[in-house]
């Protein structure tokens, strides 16, 4: 089986820079804005000075998150890390605070209960699209923000789903026991996207443990400085699975919450035994992708044909290995067609509606890219790159022309598994 590298085995030092440059070229924001301050070596720089100025708290919030300047350092330092260990956000503007404010709130009180947060994706599919964006005719960042948040969700009726049964066994002679972890967004505007996964892991032999207890995974919170509310999901999700023992991996259909989940040990005191439990989980975490990659059962796709795919950034600079372009190119009759990475599609958990100008420039760019390679079908492994590149392809009139897929709905599978 292919070795998932660990977080937490090789922990980068977030600060040990040797200002060699190699990161600058792969920086999504500093392509948009070559300036040092933009860079990930200037955000460290920015990050050692006291006070910090409005002009320098901008450039460290106009980091994504992404980490590919982690992945490109040969000093092992992570500009990123850096700037999300910050005891909170920094947003110079008052509307900055105020929308960083607003989200922190969600992401504490609406986004891990899920009977709050599909009356809210409710409540916005009931609003009138039309009117909602009327707001863009406000001037100012709120009304741009709330704009696009609603462009984005509300095309979801979150389905009125029954309750998930907690054990479904294996359709085949079971080789895994499989905990899945549902996920906030995921589960409620992309359910289908979970029951394909499932039906997918039961075709493949696993039997599929669902706990009932686990929540959000607490990524939101934690790149929005909340680190008490990701401490707090962290340990309601770690006790959830450790109820569903024994189990073989943790299968996740959201790459970004994957990698969240991975880092649960670093929420914890070193050797405390809450970190002991964290790392036990971690090492069983695996993004859909990873988990076919690496056990490897027979695949059909949904529909043969030309393919591109969009990876998340989050994922691809910290797994160190691309599962999702090695799966598709197993599936017979598919060709995959390649498309640069460009490092990020903005969407970034909040930082697209944090941050709309820089996120839907680098989202013009990606759609772009993935226009020119001509491809019907886009196919990506995270639900927040996959609901701003809808978004994109809208913007640019080419919803008709190019689908975006989750690999799990790309993936044949049984309809009568899906339950
Ligand atoms: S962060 Fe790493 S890649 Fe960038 S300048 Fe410093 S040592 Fe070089
Ligand atoms: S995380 Fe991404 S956006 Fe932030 S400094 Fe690194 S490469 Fe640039």
């Amino acid at each position: 089986m292919t070795e998932v590298p660990n977080p937490f085995v090789q922990k980068p030092d977030p600060y040990r820079c040797s200002r060699c440059g190699f990161c600058l070229a792969v920086c999504p924001t500093y392509r948009l804005a070559p300036r040092e301050p933009d860079s990930p070596r200037g955000r460290l720089v920015l990050l050692s000075s006291r006070p910090l100025s409005p002009v320098a708290s901008a450039c460290l919030d106009r980091c994504l998150g992404c980490r590919a300047c982690e992945a490109a350092c040969p000093a092992g330092a992570s500009p990123a890390r850096a700037v999300q260990a910050r005891a909170t956000l920094s947003c110079p503007s008052p509307t900055g605070r105020l929308i960083a404010g607003l989200l922190r709130f969600a992401a504490r009180t609406i986004i891990p209960a899920p009977g709050r947060l599909r009356l809210a994706l409710r409540l916005l599919h009931l609003l009138d699209r039309t009117f909602l964006q009327l707001l863009k005719l406000f001037p100012g960042q709120l009304s741009e923000t709330l704009a696009l948040l609603a462009a984005l969700l509300t095309p979801f009726a979150p389905p009125r789903a029954p309750r998930r049964t907690s054990l479904l066994p294996a359709r085949t002679e079971e080789k895994w026991r499989v905990a899945f972890f549902t996920g906030c967004l995921m589960e409620s505007a992309l359910r289908a996207t979970n029951d394909a996964a499932i039906a997918l892991l039961r075709q493949a032999g696993c039997t599929v443990v669902i706990p009932p207890a686990q929540t959000c995974c607490g990524a939101l919170a934690y790149h929005l400085g909340d680190k008490k509310t990701a401490a707090k999901l962290a340990r309601q999700n770690l006790d959830a699975f450790a109820a569903a023992e024994p189990y073989d991996f943790v299968v996740v259909t959201a790459a970004a919450c994957a990698v969240h989940l991975r880092e649960y040990p670093e929420l914890f005191p070193a050797a405390s035994p809450a970190q002991d439990a964290a790392r036990s989980f971690a090492v069983r975490v695996r993004e859909l992708a990873e988990f076919l990659r690496e056990t490897a059962p027979p695949l059909l796709p949904a529909a043969p044909g030309k393919v591109a795919y969009h990876e998340s950034c989050l994922l691809r600079n910290t797994a160190h290995a691309s599962a999702l372009p090695a799966v598709l190119s197993r599936l017979p009759g598919v060709e995959i067609l390649p498309a640069p990475h460009l490092g990020c599609c903005g969407s970034a958990g909040t930082y697209l509606l944090r941050h709309p100008d820089v996120a839907l420039a680098l989202l013009d760019a990606e759609v772009a890219a993935l226009a020119r390679t001509g491809a019907a079908t886009v196919v990506t492994d995270n639900p927040g790159c996959l609901l701003f590149l809808r978004y994109g392809l809208e913007r640019h009139n080419l919803t008709g022309k190019i689908a975006v897929r989750h690999l799990a709905t790309f993936l044949r599978a049984e309809r009568q598994d899906r339950q």
